[in-house]
């Protein structure tokens, strides 16, 4: 069986991974170099604290690789589990934490409700009356992007798989092609093209991450997927933030930090819900000096880490690739075509189950590392207009 996959990010580089270790001939078309895309741009947070089942799912799959990295991929990745804590300033907030908590741990997640007092004890610099209720899940953590997706390409290229850099897919070939647009095209993909020439597949994996939509579209496939723009910044504060704290939520502002190193932290922070599509090639890539102030004005406001001493040393912007409602596809969208796109802010987290569930597909025809309904694009109602609009979850990290 041959595959593309089209990407080197990490979602693309694990399914990369895992087709040619189930014995698929497999190339990956990256139309930059490996790290183009969202993936060094992200936070590197991984955990299983997550509202909605399949979430916690893929968290949960994703973590058994990610406990075993270093003796799997003979790779240091920085990988620190210091937790996640997210915070609610509100009752009913409080409430959906129980909930949600109850939903962890019947799928094996030791998170659990905390009341301010006992998240103090966890994070010392949080403010806890502006807070009614916390969870903590001392299993999730962060580690360091590029050397994760370092590692899956090394281990990528060693399992057989030829990684092409600098090789833009320009279309994707449906059966029939020739006659697209006379309402005759056939439906199977039958592989892509590129500046080298056609490649012809069985398989082809849409790993595009925020260029995803734009890859469905060269297959004549509508998917509800929107890049936007997040950014970070690194902070000097004036108190230094412990290497044991953390990654800490205030749920209801959007408003986060995670400790670096040497009392630094990454702070960030969502402060505009329905902030417009971003342009992949050519969004702003550095971090905007307005928004990095009200990203620690934020952050001041309930901790006593980001006192007005602190200093923005630097920062950068990343794209999110968004689905209505913050929650991947993994799908055969029409035969021969794979989706694994869309993350909405937790793709880095779950490439590792995303790579199985992708070979799984390709080669067994269905998935069975997870039930994926809940992956479908199907889930998505109405025009193609109206599955764009819209969120349901409001996302994090
Ligand atoms: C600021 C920020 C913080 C984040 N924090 C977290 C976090 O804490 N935890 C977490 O799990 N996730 C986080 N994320 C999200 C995470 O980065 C993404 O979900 C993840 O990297 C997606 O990986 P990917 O492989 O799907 O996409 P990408 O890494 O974007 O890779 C897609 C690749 O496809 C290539 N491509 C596109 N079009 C073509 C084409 N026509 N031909 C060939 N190649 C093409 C691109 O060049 C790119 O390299 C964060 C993202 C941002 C921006």
């Amino acid at each position: 069986m041959k595959g593309v996959v089209i990407g080197g990010g990490i979602v693309g580089l694990s399914s990369a991974l895992e087709l040619a270790e189930r014995g698929v001939d497999v190339t990956v078309c990256e139309q930059g170099s490996i790290g183009t895309g969202s993936t060094e741009r992200s936070v590197g947070g991984i955990r299983a604290q997550f509202s909605t089942p399949i979430n916690v799912e893929l968290s949960r799959e994703s973590m058994r690789v990610w406990n075993e990295f270093t003796e799997r991929f003979d790779a240091e990745i920085d990988y620190r589990k210091t937790g996640y804590l997210f915070l609610a300033r509100s009752e009913e907030t409080a409430a959906a934490f129980e909930e949600r908590v109850a939903m962890q741990n019947d799928r094996g997640v030791r998170s659990e409700v905390l009341d301010p007092a006992e998240a103090c004890e966890i994070c010392s610099g949080i403010d806890p009356d502006q807070f009614v209720a916390a969870t903590y899940s001392p299993t999730d953590g962060f580690a360091d992007p590029h050397l994760a997706l370092q590692a899956y390409a090394r281990a990528a290229a060693a399992a057989g798989v030829d990684v092409r850099t600098q090789t833009p897919v320009s279309d994707v070939i449906r059966a029939g092609d020739r006659d697209r647009g006379d309402g005759t095209g056939g439906a199977r993909v039958m592989g892509v093209e590129t500046p080298d020439g056609r490649l012809d597949a069985d398989i082809v994996v849409n790993a595009a991450g925020p260029w995803a939509s734009d890859i469905a579209a060269m297959a004549d496939v509508f998917l509800p997927i929107t890049p936007k723009r997040r950014q970070i910044a690194v902070v000097q504060p004036e108190t230094p933030v412990p290497e044991t704290d953390p990654l800490t939520v205030d749920l209801e502002s959007g408003s986060y930090f995670r400790p670096d190193r040497d009392g630094d932290a990454l702070v960030g922070g969502h402060f505009a819900d329905n902030d417009p599509a971003s342009d992949p090639d050519g969004y702003p890539r550095s971090m905007d000096f307005e928004w990095s102030i009200d990203a620690l004005e934020a952050a001041a406001e309930w901790t006593t880490y980001f006192g007005p001493e602190s200093a923005v040393k630097r920062g950068w912007a990343g794209l999110y690739a968004v689905t209505p409602d913050d929650t991947a596809i993994v799908e055969e969208t029409i035969p021969g075509f794979i989706t694994a796109a869309g993350f909405s802010g937790h793709g880095f987290q779950h490439a590792p189950a995303t790579g199985q569930l992708v070979a799984e597909l390709a080669v067994d025809g269905e998935a069975s590392l997870l039930g994926i309904d809940a992956l479908s694009s199907d889930r998505f109602e109405g025009t193609d207009e109206e599955k764009a609009a819209g969120r349901t979850e409001r996302n994090v990290v």
